[in-house]
């Protein structure tokens, strides 16, 4: 599980055209995968969703990444992650720093139920290279992206490269 995390290498460059924008294929994906746990709608606290924000707009023209934790679909803690690449097309986060964030999760006695990261000039969409790299269909993929006039967050399941649109709260 930590080994694929260290992939998450993600170019966006040349990927304006490529956003797999999804039909509705959460059925026919699930059926095809009756055995695998699909994570379909997420909670954000609403200082984890506040924090997230504030985190992408920081690191903005780079893009910024980090990691959700909770219970259940809720996402209680907010752990941001250094973006290895300093880039505003992609990103990539440290083994290392993944592991002990895993750590103190567990010590916290909560699990990954997100992973997110900034688009600062693209729509919130996967790019192609999200979702080749996309290994936990378990956890949402959440994209905030900068492009427009205010923040907008998107949420995904991605699961053998189909990118499934999830629903999201705050509360
Ligand atoms: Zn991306």
């Amino acid at each position: 599980m930590l080994g694929s995390s260290a992939q998450c290498l993600n170019q966006h460059r040349g990927s304006r055209k490529s956003n797999r924008l999804p039909g509705v294929v959460d059925v026919a994906v699930k059926k095809l995968h009756p055995n695998r746990t699909f994570v379909d709608d997420l909670v954000f606290s609403p200082n984890v969703y506040t924090t997230m924000i504030q985190h992408c707009l920081q690191e903005r023209p780079r893009e910024a990444c980090g990691l959700l934790s909770g219970k259940g679909k809720k996402a209680c803690t907010l752990w941001p992650m250094t973006n290895v690449l300093q880039s505003p097309h992609a990103f990539e986060m440290d083994i290392r720093q993944i592991k002990a964030v895993f750590r103190q999760m567990e010590g916290k006695g909560e699990k990954l139920v997100g992973i997110y990261h900034s688009h600062p000039t693209a729509p919130p969409y996967p790019s192609r290279n999200n979702v080749v790299h996309a290994n936990y269909p378990e956890s949402a993929y959440v994209i905030v992206s900068l492009s427009g006039v205010k923040p907008e967050v998107r949420c995904f399941c991605i699961l053998n490269q189909q990118v499934i649109p999830i629903q999201y709260r705050i509360t």
